[in-house]
C-alpha cells in the first residue's frame, strides 16, 4: 500500500470521507485521492513522490502558481507581528481599495473568509435593500454551500427550487427561484411570474458545470430586467474575478452588476472572500446599516498579505492574462483539431483563460447540454492523465485552472498526453 492510501485509510476514520471538501475524494472518477506534500509553480508532489502538472491549482486561487515567492515574501514577518487582532489594521484598507479600484462597478467592499460567506452576505444585503425575499439563481451555477443556494429546479415547469441536500429545509429555499443559464425566454417568464425578486445571482462565466460562456444577449437582458424590476444583479466572480482580466467579467463584457462577490484569487491561497457593491447597497451593512454581517477572522493580516501581493502582481503584469489566454487557446485548438480529425465525441470549451473538455459532441450552452456528458469516459480519461503525470479536476463538471507558472512546454506536454489518452480510450 502506498502512503496516500495509508493516509486515506486513517483520514476516513476522523474526517467524513477522509476529506474536507467533497470533490477532493476523487469519488466521481472512482479513484482514491492522492495526498499532497508540496507544490511549486505549476507542479504538485504527492506523499509517494509522484510529480503532477497541476490543473486544479487549489480550484483557482493559485493564478501565480504554487508557493510563488513573490506572494509569500514577507509572510514570516507578518506572522511574527501577530496573526489576528479583532481590531482593524491598515492592510485591510489597502486591500479594499485595491479591489474597488480594480472592479469598476463597486464602491465599497467587505472582507469575509470564503466565497460561500460572500454570496450569502451579498444576498442578505440585496434583500435588505429591496425589502423583497425572492432570489433567482441558475442551474449549474455554484455559489457555495449556504442553505438557500443548495437548490436545483423542480420538476416540470416549476421554477421554484428544491433542496439538493438533506438538512436544507424546504422552507429555506422557498424563495429561491432556479432559472436556465443562457435562456432569455426562461428569464423573461420568471420575471413575468415574479414581481418580487430581490436579486439575481450568477457566475458571469460559469465555471462549476465545466466552463460555459454566457451569450452577450443573455447578460444584456439580465441587466435590463434587473434595472426595470428594482432587482439587484449580483455577479459571483469568485472564479472569474481577477482571472478573466483584472477587472473581472464585468470589465470583459462591459456589463455592470450592482454587487459582486469575490474569493479564491483574492486570498492568494489563504481562506478569503469578499462582497462589494455601489455605496447605496453597502451602506446597508452593519455597523452603518442594519443588515448584520460579521466575522472574527475577516480581513486577517495573513490572508490580506497574500491576497494583496497577488493582486498587485496581477495589476503590474497584465500580460499574465493575455499569456494565459494564449496558452488556453493553444490547448483548445490543438485538442479540438485532434478530436475533429479522429471524430472523437469530445469537445473543448474555452473563454479567455478558462478551459475544459466536455465528453459529449453537442454544443455546450446550458446545464442541460452539460448533463449529456459521458462521465464514465471522463473518469477513464482522468485516470489516464493522472498516470501520465497530469492532475486534472477529478470531476467532469469543473474547469481546468491554468496559472502563470504553466509554461508553453507544459501546455505542449498536456496536449500530447491528452491525445495519447483519448487514443487509448476511443481506439
Ligand atoms: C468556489 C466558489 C464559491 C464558494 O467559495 P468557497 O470559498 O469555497 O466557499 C462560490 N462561488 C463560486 C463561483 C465558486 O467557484
Amino acid at each position: 500500500m502506498n502512503k496516500s492510501k495509508e493516509i486515506y485509510q486513517e483520514a476516513k476514520k476522523y474526517i467524513p470521507g477522509g476529506v474536507n471538501s467533497p470533490v477532493r475524494a476523487f469519488k466521481s472518477v472512482g479513484l482514491d485521492p492522492v495526498f499532497i506534500e508540496r507544490g511549486k509553480g505549476a507542479h504538485i508532489y504527492d506523499v509517494d513522490g509522484n510529480k503532477y502538472l497541476d490543473y486544479i491549482c487549489s480550484w483557482g486561487p493559485l493564478i501565480l502558481g504554487h508557493s510563488n515567492e513573490l506572494v509569500t515574501e514577507g509572510i514570516a514577518e507578518v506572522v511574527a507581528r501577530g496573526t489576528s487582532y479583532g481590531v482593524p489594521t491598515k492592510i485591510e484598507v489597502e486591500m479594499a481599495k485595491e479591489i474597488c479600484e480594480a472592479y469598476g462597478p463597486i464602491d465599497m467592499v467587505r472582507m469575509v473568509n470564503s466565497g460561500t460567506e460572500a454570496t450569502m452576505s451579498a444576498l442578505r444585503v440585496a434583500r435588505g435593500y429591496t425589502s423583497k425575499d425572492k432570489i433567482l439563481k441558475f442551474e449549474g451555477c455554484y455559489h457555495g454551500h449556504s442553505d438557500a443556494l443548495l437548490v436545483k429546479s423542480g420538476s416540470g415547469t416549476l421554477t421554484y427550487g428544491v433542496p439538493t441536500s438533506p438538512g436544507v429545509p424546504a422552507d429555506t429555499v422557498k424563495d429561491t427561484l432556479v432559472g436556465k443559464y443562457n435562456d432569455i425566454e426562461n428569464l423573461n417568464e420568471i420575471f413575468k411570474a415574479n414581481n418580487d425578486i430581490a436579486a439575481v445571482i450568477l457566475e458571469p462565466v460559469a465555471g462549476n458545470m465545466g466552463v460555459v460562456t454566457p451569450s452577450m444577449e443573455f447578460l444584456k437582458e439580465l441587466r435590463r430586467l434587473c434595472t426595470e424590476n428594482n432587482t439587484v444583479l449580483i455577479f459571483d466572480e469568485v472564479i472569474t474575478g481577477f482571472r478573466l482580466s483584472y477587472g473581472g467579467a464585468a470589465e470583459v463584457f462591459g456589463i455592470e452588476p450592482d454587487m459582486a462577490c469575490f474569493g479564491k484569487i483574492i486570498g492568494g491561497g489563504l481562506p478569503v472572500g469578499a462582497y462589494g457593491g455601489k455605496k447605496r447597497f453597502m451602506d446597508m451593512v452593519s455597523p452603518i446599516g442594519n443588515v448584520y454581517q460579521a466575522g472574527t477572522l475577516s480581513g486577517n493580516p495573513l490572508a490580506m498579505h497574500m491576497g494583496l501581493k497577488t493582486l498587485r502582481i496581477l495589476k503590474e503584469n497584465k500580460d499574465i492574462y493575455s499569456q494565459m489566454e494564449r496558452k488556453a487557446t493553444i490547448l483548445e485548438k490543438e485538442i479540438q483539431d485532434f478530436i475533429d480529425e479522429n471524430k472523437i465525441p469530445v469537445r473543448t470549451n474555452r473563454f479567455k483563460g478558462m478551459f475544459c473538455l466536455f465528453f459529449t459532441d453537442g454544443d455546450i450552452e446550458s446545464f442541460d447540454d452539460v448533463m449529456k456528458c459521458d462521465t464514465e469516459k471522463y473518469a477513464m480519461f482522468f485516470k489516464k492523465m493522472l498516470d501520465k503525470g497530469i492532475l486534472l479536476p477529478p470531476a467532469q463538471f469543473e474547469g481546468w485552472f491554468l496559472s502563470s507558472a504553466h509554461t508553453d512546454e507544459d501546455v505542449e506536454l498536456t496536449i500530447e498526453k491528452v491525445k495519447e489518452s483519448l487514443r487509448e480510450i476511443y481506439n
